[in-house]
């Protein structure tokens, strides 16, 4: 069986998507960043220079540098990789937490950029990003600068943080996946039902020989053409058509020829109808045609059509051709159904007793070649 993917939005949307929230954190940084720039205003005028420059400037600059970069390579170099975008959420929490290493609780932010990639439900890229940003913790660790306002114990704690994320991640992970399959096996489940009834409605339907209607389904096309004709007035005839000498053909060559035979006639019977007729194999070599949408003159002369193309097949399996007779008749206003069918039967035997080969209408005289 051809296993298709469930309809999910594609991963280059969900990039572009944690993309734009980068944008937005970056924004949200600025605004808390110009919000300490009141606060420093208001308590320490004399350390405003150095906010400015190493709180807002710099840090926005490489921030509004890091997602420009991003946004080119993603927007105009397509650049998809989920790999890229969770090495750009690391380092936007690099700086974040390089700008503020006072503020000691900010660490957690690489926990953030890690949880990042839960949407792509990937244990390896898990991984990754769990190893980039325990390294980027520990790097920032060897910065002096910043090592200043932390001790070894805090460090090692925001390690065992990250660590205990990334095992969380993973159960999460894992659970997503077992969601995930049982989604996906249920959907196949769902496909294989539908192709499973459609081909059983099908066959239901269908005889298997000639891959006509069968009995039982011209008789639902009969009851409800038979109420649309009567209530809308529309024109509705029906032919009854049974092959002549049948008996002889399977006594002289063969079940299996007498099935060829009989497949070739039902093939040539639907050839010369259209869309709106309906087909069906009645009984053994009888068939039943009921024609819609057609004036009477019309339809008789599609069904002469038929008797006439039979009549002119050459059998190479018998060394001759054979003949059809048939029963045809308009339903009137003043039919009930049973008389319409029984009617049109009447008339096929009157076919088969004027000597075969022959259509005889209700409405039309005998015509025969
Ligand atoms: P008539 O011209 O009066 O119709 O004569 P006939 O020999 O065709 O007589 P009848 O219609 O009564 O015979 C039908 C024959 O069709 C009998 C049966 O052996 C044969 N038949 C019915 N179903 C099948 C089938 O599926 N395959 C084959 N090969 N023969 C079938
Ligand atoms: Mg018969
Ligand atoms: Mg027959």
């Amino acid at each position: 069986m051809v296993k298709s993917k469930p309809i999910l939005s594609n991963d280059n949307v969900w990039v572009e998507k944690i993309l734009r929230v980068y944008w937005l954190l970056v924004l949200m940084v600025i605004v808390g960043q110009t919000l300490g720039l009141l606060i420093t205003v208001f308590y320490e005028p004399s350390y405003v220079e150095t906010f400015i420059l190493h709180k807002l400037v710099i840090p926005s600059y490489i921030q509004t540098a890091i997602l420009l970069f991003a946004h080119y390579l993603i927007k105009v170099k397509k650049v998809y990789s989920s790999y890229f975008i969770t090495t750009i959420g690391t380092l936007i929490a690099l700086v974040v937490v390089a700008v503020h290493p006072n503020v000691s609780g900010l660490k957690v932010v690489f926990l953030l950029a890690m949880a990042v990639i839960l949407i792509y439900f990937d244990k390896k890229l898990l991984r990754f990003s769990f190893a980039f940003n325990f390294i980027t913790l520990t790097a920032l660790y060897a910065v002096p600068d910043i090592r200043q306002y932390s001790t070894v114990y805090e460090y090692f704690s925001y390690h065992f943080v990250l660590l205990a994320g990334f095992l969380i991640y993973q159960i999460i992970l894992d659970r997503g996946k077992e969601v995930l399959d049982f989604l996906n096996r249920a959907a196949e489940k769902e496909k294989a039902l539908i192709v499973k009834s459609t081909v059983m409605e099908r066959l239901s339907k269908t005889d298997l020989l000639t891959g006509l209607y069968n009995h039982k389904t011209f008789h639902e096309y009969l009851d409800f053409l038979y109420d649309q004709s009567i209530s809308q007035a529309m024109p509705l005839q029906l032919a009854l058509i049974d092959i002549d000498n049948f008996k002889m053909i399977n006594d002289d060559y063969g079940h299996d020829i007498g099935d060829v035979v009989l497949k070739r006639v039902a093939h040539a019977i639907s050839d010369q109808l259209t869309e709106d007729d309906i087909v069906a194999r009645y009984g053994g070599e009888e068939f039943a045609v009921l024609l819609t949408n057609k004036e009477l003159e019309e339809a008789f002369q599609i069904v002469e059509n038929i008797r006439l193309y039979i009549a002119s097949q050459y059998h190479e399996e018998l060394n001759e051709h054979i003949t059809i007779s048939i029963g045809f008749c308009e339903l009137t206003e003043s039919m009930s159904k049973d008389e319409f069918f029984k009617e049109t039967d009447e008339l096929l035997y009157r076919a088969k007793g004027g000597g075969k080969n022959q259509v005889i209408g209700n409405q039309f005289i005998n015509m025969k070649s």
